[in-house]
C-alpha cells in the first residue's frame, strides 16, 4: 500500500480518491473542501450539474467521458442519497453534424430525431448534496482530508509521501512551480430557480449555450454563460436578463422572460478551471517527488471525473510498479 497525497477537494481530486483508495493510503490537502460556503476560489460547488458531452480534443478524453458517465449512471442506480439521478435530455448542438456527435451511439435510450436535436437520456447531480455524500463515502473508506493552502507543490516534500497529485483546478494557475499559462479562466452564471420541470435542455450553437438542469427536487438551474474576460464573483443584472430571455424563447411555456416573475433561489457565479489544449494528465519528477497532473478539464469536472482518475491512477501504477533502473 502507497502513500498518496492528493492536492484538490473537488470532483477531480475526490474522484481520483475514490478510484485509487482501494488500494493506497490517501490523504487530501485542500485549501477549499465539501461543506465550505462556496467561494469563487474554485469551481466544484457552483456546476449545474448535468451530463452532456462534448468538448473533447482527443480519443482519450472521449474515453474519460465514457468512464464517467459509466461511473454515474452507478451511483443513479445504487447509490440515490448522492442525488445523481437519470432525466431525458433535449441536446441540440447547431455547430455540430451528427458524426461530431460521438455520444449519439453511447448514451441511453437515443431517439432519433432530426439534425440539431439529439433526445436521450443522461444523468445530473446536485453539488451541494453529491459533494459533501463523497466526501463522507471516502472517509468511510479511510481517506483522510486536511485544510491545508500551499503555495508551491515542493510545499509538500517533506510529507512521506510516495506520489503526489495535483488536482488543484485553477490553483495549477497559481503554484509557483506549475503556472500553467494555458490554464483559462472562464466564468459562469447560472439561477437556481423554483420549478417543477422535469426534462433537461442544453441548446449549443457553439457561442451561446442555453440550459435548464432540473434537480427533480422542486428547482431547476437556468444558465449558461461563458466569459473569459470577466472574473468578477458578483451577479451581473445583464446576464440574468439575458439567460431568462434565451430561457422563454426555448421553454416559453415554463419560463417567462422576465426574471421578477420567478422564485429564485440563487444566483450562482464560478469559475471552470479549464485548459488550452485539453485536460492534463501527466507525470513528472521534480526536487524528489513523484508528481502526477490532473487538472485543466474542459468545461466540465463532472463529465470528466472518474476517468481523469482512471488516467491518473494508470500513471501512479506506472510510478510505482516500474522496475528499477538498473545500476551501472
Ligand atoms: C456556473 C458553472 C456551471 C457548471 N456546470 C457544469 C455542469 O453542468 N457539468 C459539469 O460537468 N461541469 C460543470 N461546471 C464545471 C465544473 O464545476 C468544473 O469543471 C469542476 O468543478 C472542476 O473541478 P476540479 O476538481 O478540477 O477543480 P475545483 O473544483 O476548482 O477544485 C480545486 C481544488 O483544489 C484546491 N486548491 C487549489 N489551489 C490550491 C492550493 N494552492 N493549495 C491547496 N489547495 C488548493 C481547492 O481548494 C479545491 O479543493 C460548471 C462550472 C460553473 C462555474
Amino acid at each position: 500500500m502507497a502513500r498518496i497525497t492528493i492536492i484538490g477537494a473537488g470532483i477531480t481530486g475526490m474522484s481520483i480518491a475514490y478510484v485509487l483508495s482501494r488500494n493506497h493510503d490517501i490523504t487530501i490537502v485542500a485549501k477549499n473542501l465539501p461543506g465550505d460556503k462556496p467561494t469563487i476560489d474554485w469551481a466544484s460547488p457552483w456546476a449545474g450539474a448535468s451530463f452532456i458531452a462534448g468538448g473533447c480534443s482527443s480519443a482519450d478524453e472521449v474515453r474519460m467521458q465514457r468512464d464517467t458517465f459509466a461511473e454515474l449512471w452507478r451511483l443513479s442506480v445504487s447509490r440515490p442519497e448522492s442525488s445523481v439521478k437519470q432525466v431525458f435530455a433535449e441536446d441540440f448542438h447547431d455547430d455540430k453534424t451528427k458524426d461530431d456527435i460521438w455520444w449519439k451511439d453511447f448514451m441511453p435510450e437515443v431517439s432519433s430525431t432530426p439534425s440539431p436535436l439529439l433526445c436521450h437520456k443522461t444523468l445530473i447531480l446536485n453539488p451541494d448534496v453529491f459533494l459533501p455524500w463523497f466526501k463522507t463515502e471516502l472517509e468511510r473508506t479511510g481517506v483522510r482530508f486536511e485544510r491545508m493552502e500551499l503555495k508551491s507543490l515542493s510545499d509538500a516534500r517533506n510529507r512521506g509521501h510516495d506520489v503526489l497529485i495535483n488536482a488543484t483546478g485553477f490553483g495549477s494557475l497559481n503554484l509557483q512551480d506549475v503556472q500553467d499559462q494555458n490554464m483559462q479562466m472562464i466564468r459562469g452564471q447560472t439561477a437556481l430557480v423554483k420549478s417543477s420541470l422535469k426534462q433537461l435542455l442544453m441548446h449549443d450553437n457553439g457561442e451561446t449555450y442555453t440550459y435548464a438542469i432540473p434537480r427533480l427536487d422542486g428547482t431547476v438551474i437556468l444558465g449558461g454563460t461563458r466569459d473569459t474576460d470577466s472574473k468578477s464573483p458578483d451577479i451581473d443584472s445583464n446576464q440574468v436578463n439575458d439567460i431568462f430571455k434565451r430561457i422563454n424563447e426555448h421553454l416559453p411555456d415554463q419560463f417567462s422572460a422576465n426574471p421578477s416573475d420567478h422564485e429564485i433561489v440563487r444566483h450562482n457565479v464560478g469559475i471552470r478551471p479549464s485548459r488550452l489544449g485539453g485536460v492534463r494528465v501527466e507525470k513528472e519528477e521534480r526536487d524528489g517527488q513523484n508528481i502526477v497532473h490532473a487538472y485543466g478539464v474542459p468545461g466540465g469536472g463532472y463529465i470528466f471525473g472518474f476517468g481523469v482518475a482512471r488516467a491518473a491512477r494508470d500513471l501512479v501504477e506506472e510510478i510505482l510498479f516500474s522496475s528499477p533502473k538498473p545500476r551501472l
